[in-house]
This record gives structure tokens, sequence and C-alpha cells, in this order.
């Protein structure tokens, strides 16, 4: 349980962080929270030869919006995403996820940029935030570029980030009335990583239909996954009992859950259709409500 050597450097300012990446090769790690990189080189399942800690870089945590965005810096812990009262207001689906993360101390050291960047198929926030048709501002030695949720999670651990660029923030299009969203986790026990979870944020247009369908996946498949086909069956259709249960059963269709200790694939998938239906009817509530 003790990690291999490494090197560590704690730079103050982006820029040097990203020269630290360039000159230490495809090996180096950032530590965000340590929350997932920390254990994983204890069991020396990694063994990175430099941490590049950017605790000390200021102007990475934030939430705030600004030009039609929620955006979220990436070192904003996932305490302060449970606590805030934007987003509690207007952005519940992230409200729901991370209060469910874990437990209060890996939410208080645990980063939201960590949590993405990870691409842990059972982590809470992938998921969410492809629900949200998020995107990821990746900054290295060529600047920054924007990359959208559904391009960014790439595989089991793996994104589309290369290893010289570091996530700086995370933007959630901005609230707009008629918007509500939900997530759900099915967990052993209060803590646990999700035996399955269900992310939903919908859209409603002035006469009540579909104008917009989010729909990621926890925990079923090798990496998070957008259940497309389920977001299509509900666009231009107002939400019942029949158009919902379409959508539940298109996602559990598009989830490939395997049998673990955490149960059979079968239970999973069916476990799936269930929470996509309740999560539905919650945002749904949440969006006529006026909630988000
Ligand atoms: C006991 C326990 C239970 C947990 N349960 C859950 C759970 O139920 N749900 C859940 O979602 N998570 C859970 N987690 C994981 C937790 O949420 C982690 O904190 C999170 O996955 C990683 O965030 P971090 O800031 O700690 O990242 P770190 O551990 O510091 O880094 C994780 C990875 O992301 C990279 N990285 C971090 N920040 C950046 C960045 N800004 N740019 C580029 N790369 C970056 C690192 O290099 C590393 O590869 C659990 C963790 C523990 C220890």
């Amino acid at each position: 349980m003790i990690p291999a050597s490494f090197e560590y450097s704690s730079p103050k300012t982006l820029s040097e962080a990203i020269s630290l990446l360039e000159t230490s090769g495809s090996d180096s790690k950032i530590l965000a929270g340590g929350q997932s990189l920390i254990p994983l080189m204890k069991l020396r399942l990694g063994s990175p030869s430099r941490l590049i800690d950017i605790n000390n870089i200021e102007g990475l945590s934030y939430i705030r919006e600004s030009d039609s965005f929620l955006r979220i810096g990436a070192l904003t812990r996932m305490a302060d995403l449970e606590s805030s009262d934007l987003i509690k207001k207007k952005y519940s689906v992230i409200n729901d996820a991370a209060s469910h993360i874990a437990d209060p101390t890996v939410r208080n050291l645990g980063t939201a940029g960590g949590n993405v960047s990870h691409a842990d198929p059972a982590n809470d926030l992938p998921a969410t935030m492809l629900a949200l048709g998020a995107e990821f501002v990746a900054t290295g030695p060529a600047g920054s570029r924007v990359i959208k949720a559904k391009d960014f999670f790439v595989d089991t651990f793996t994104t589309a980030l290369t290893h010289r660029e570091i996530l700086t923030e995370i933007r959630v299009p901005q609230y707009s009335p008629g918007t509500g969203g939900a997530y759900l986790k099915l967990e052993k026990r209060v803590g646990d990583f999700a035996i399955a979870g269900v992310a939903v944020q919908i859209c409603l247009d002035t006469d009540g239909k579909v104008a917009r369908a989010g729909i990621g996946l926890t925990a079923v498949g090798p990496s998070v996954i957008q259940a497309e086909e389920a977001e299509q069956s509900l666009l231009g259709q107002k939400l019942t009992e029949d158009t919902i249960g379409t959508a539940a059963r298109l996602a559990a269709q598009a989830s490939t859950p395997s049998s673990d200790l955490r149960g059979p694939a079968e239970y999973k998938k069916e476990m799936v259709k269930v929470l996509t239906s309740r999560a539905l009817k919650r945002a749904y509530l949440r969006a006529v409500g006026g909630g988000a």
C-alpha cells in the first residue's frame, strides 16, 4: 500500500503546470483532489514518474454563470457543487449527483475536473455532464480548445485530453425556463459507487413538448453511455407513461453492463429502465414546477 517513488511539483500558475507536463513526459500526472489517483498509486495500479499538483494554482475553483453558460472551474470541490445555491436552484441534476458521490471527506477533496478526467464509468459526474450537453475546456501549450462531452469520454479511464493538456473548465448550457433534470443512483450502501445510475435533463417548449433531452448512464458499460436513441424518442413528444416507457426501454437497451459483485448484468439493465423512468418523471416535475 505504498506508492512507487515519484517526483512532485507544485506549480503556482497554469503556464508553469503546462510547461512541466511538456518537459516531464507522458507518464507524469496531474494531481487534483487525489481521491482516485492516490488510491491507484498505493495499489500500484499506476506509477507516474511525476505528480503535478494543481492545488496551488489560483483561479481554477469557481461556479458562476456568464455568456450563456454555467461555468465550473476544474478545481471546484464536489462539496462546493453540493452546497452551491445556484446549482441547487437551477441545475438540480448536478446537485443530485454531487450529493451522492462517496462521502463528505471524498467530496471535500475530490474535484469536478478530477471526477470527469478520471473517466471512470462508475463516477457520477460523467453521465451528468453528458445529460447536460456540457463542454470541457482543455488548456495546453497551444492554448485552449473546447471538447463536447460526447467526444470527451473515449473509453475506460480514457478521455480526449492529451498528456500535455489540463482540463480547466466545465461549461454547461445556462438554465432556461421549462428545463428540469434529475440524477438517480442505485447503490448497495450509502457512499458506494453505483450499481447503476441515470442522469436526465429535459427542456420543454411552450406546448409542453420535449425540445431537448439528455440521458447519461453510469456504471453500466466500459465507458459512460449517452442513451441517444432514448433521447431521440422523446423529441417533440409530451411526457406520458407511454413515451417515458419507450425512452426507459431504449436506455436499458443502450446499456452494456457486466455481471460483478454489484449484481448480474440483467438486473442492472432492468434497473436502468426503472431509474430512467423515475428520473424522467422527476425531471418533468422540476421542469413544470419552475425548478431545474
Ligand atoms: C472511497 C471512495 C469512494 C468513491 N465513491 C465515488 C462515487 O460514489 N462516485 C464518484 O463519482 N466518485 C467516487 N469516488 C471517486 C472520487 O469522486 C474522485 O475524487 C474523483 O474520481 C477524482 O477527482 P480528484 O480531484 O480526486 O482527482 P485525482 O484523483 O487527483 O485525479 C484523478 C485523475 O484525473 C486526472 N486529473 C485530475 N484533475 C485534472 C485536470 N484538471 N486536468 C487533467 N487531468 C486531471 C489525474 O491526473 C488523474 O489521472 C470515490 C473515491 C473514493 C476514495
